[in-house]
């Protein structure tokens, strides 16, 4: 059945006003203040003349406003559309025109990328009490204020979701109130309750926070947020509020593990520590479930919603290398170049059909187009651009996404594979490898290389050694030494950017 995330904060607010609901480095909100404040922010948007339906964006770092505001718009079936403050300033004007938003809630630091509003601007809030624009408490209708009730139905539309743009422009994904839900109803196996305390240092405009951040509220618990992670402070955090949950994409997990202290700090509180959104290697995983007690759980999923893989790592240590089994109500199919189903045990790119599946992109028919597949029955997926093979177990592994595939002379190559052959090398902390143009094969496969702080490895002494290990067809052209990968705000390699730097 349907349930109403805003209605249920409401009915932890009447049985525990007093318990935390969320907190940040400045404010605590318990659930009666948040309930409260969620009417507030539900009220001021109706009095703006919004209605259901309608959009607002929100740009900034998070916070407990942040926070609130999201879900008091939702209470009054206000739509959010949350930005990356991390987006170049085309983009974000962009998304803010595409996703029809009526107010711009905003702060100082994502004022300066968006630049003085044009005249025809709609209006601007600061959450940050910045002079980004109107204070948002000065906005906020007085204590008290009480919106007209809105129903949210199961296909209401309950966020717009910008892809990551890891391949692209983003796009624009619209989610619905029963995608969200279902996401809930998952979240019953993993132990969230009234005593949940869920750690969250990925940013709430992403909906790797956000698969995390509704399930913790729905079902009584508390969200801490910090809004810039970094290992020490992460660790500090943790222990000081015994967290139970916490969502971390891989390349956290690496700097946490990889943090002297870690070993030091008692983390015996958590229960389930999540990832998703990159590829999290064997080893890396294997470290967790060693050095860190809890479960981990991995997603494999796509903002669009075309159905999930789950990892429970620490029920099937002998399958790290895989992103899992199907999640319940999904269904995952590998096609071919020209469409057709794989035959077993091959790889193909992953399709993906779920109950919460997005309708579209938002104003994109011709990419939606693009993204849907149908199986003979005439069932809808989603295509995910991932190449992925199954076992005969059903676990699922993942290669590259088709867009970085290297086909090099009539080969195709998979530039994970190079990638693991490179973190072999005692010398290598972080490897990518992306294909580049080349007269002779028609793509070339290049490295980029992080070393292992202060080693002195050549990267010419690099080259020749991965070369030796690799087979005639996949030797690198080149090898790039570099002091980081590039990645997005949610710690997506952007192998564009590696492409382009090449280039130079
Ligand atoms: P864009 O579509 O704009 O290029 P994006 O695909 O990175 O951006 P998201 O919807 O945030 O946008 O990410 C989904 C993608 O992230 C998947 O298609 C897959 O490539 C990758 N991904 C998600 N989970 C995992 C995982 N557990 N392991 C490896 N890769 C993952
Ligand atoms: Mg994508």
């Amino acid at each position: 059945e349907f349930g109403v995330i805003a209605d249920l904060i409401r009915l932890h607010a009447q049985e525990a006003p007093s318990r935390t609901a969320l907190a940040d480095a400045q404010r605590t909100l318990d659930y009666g203040a948040l309930d409260a404040l969620m009417d507030r922010v539900a009220a001021s948007l109706q009095r703006d003349g919004l209605r259901a339906g309608d959009a607002i964006a929100i740009c900034a770092a998070s916070s407990t406003h942040y926070a609130a505001l999201f879900l008091g718009a939702l209470r009054a079936g206000i739509v959010v559309a949350p930005l990356a403050p991390g987006s170049t300033p085309a983009s974000l004007a962009r998304m803010i025109e595409d996703a029809q938003a009526r107010i711009l809630f905003l702060d100082a630091a994502a004022a300066e990328v968006i630049g003085a509003p044009a005249k025809d601007a709609i209006p601007r809030i600061a959450l940050d009490a910045s002079a980004a624009g109107q204070d948002f408490e000065a906005w906020l209708a007085p204590a008290g204020a009480r919106p007209q009730a809105a129903e949210p139905q199961p296909a209401w539309p309950f966020n717009i979701i910008y892809s990551s743009g890891t391949t692209g422009e983003p796009k624009g994904i619209v989610q619905g109130h029963g995608m969200r839900w279902a996401h809930v109803q998952r979240g019953a196996k993993y132990g969230y309750g009234p005593d949940t305390v869920t750690l969250l240092s990925t940013p709430l405009y992403s909906n790797t926070t956000l698969v995390v951040f509704f399930p913790t509220l729905a079902y009584g618990g508390c969200v801490l947020l910090m809004p810039k992670f970094d290992a020490a402070g992460y660790l500090a955090l943790a222990e000081r509020h015994r967290v139970t949950h916490t969502m971390l994409v891989p390349v956290q997990y690496q700097r946490l593990m990889a943090h002297p202290a870690f070993d030091k700090h008692d983390l015996s509180s958590f229960r389930f520590k999540f990832s998703t959104s990159a590829p999290f290697g064997a080893a890396l995983k294997a470290d967790v479930l060693k050095r860190w007690p809890g479960g981990l759980v991995e997603f494999y999923g796509m903002t669009e919603g075309g159905g999930t893989c789950i990892l429970e790592a620490h029920l099937h240590p002998h399958k790290l290398h895989t992103v899992g089994l199907p999640a319940e109500g999904s269904d995952i199919r590998l096609i071919d170049e020209s469409g057709r189903e794989v035959a077993r045990g091959e790889a193909g790119e992953v399709v993906g059909h779920s109950a919460g599946m997005m309708v579209g992109y938002h104003r994109q028919p011709e990419k939606t187009r693009e993204a849907e597949w149908f199986d003979p029955a005439g069932k809808r997926f989603i295509r995910t651009g991932d190449v992925g093979r199954f076992d005969e177990e059903g676990f699922l592994t993942l290669f590259d996404r088709k867009k970085d595939m290297i086909i090099s002379g009539g080969f195709n190559i998979y530039p994970s594979d190079l990638e693991a052959v490179l973190r072999g090398h005692a010398a290598v902390a972080e490897a990518a490898v992306v294909g580049v143009p080349s007269e002779q094969w028609g793509e070339t496969p290049v490295a980029f290389v992080v070393r292992r702080a202060g080693d002195p490895t050549s990267g010419e002494a690099l080259l020749q050694w991965a070369n030796a290990q690799l087979g005639k067809t996949q030797r690198l052209a080149r090898l790039h030494l570099i002091d980081e990968l590039p990645r997005s705000a949610i710690g997506k390699v952007l192998k564009r950017e590696l492409r382009e730097r090449d280039a130079r």
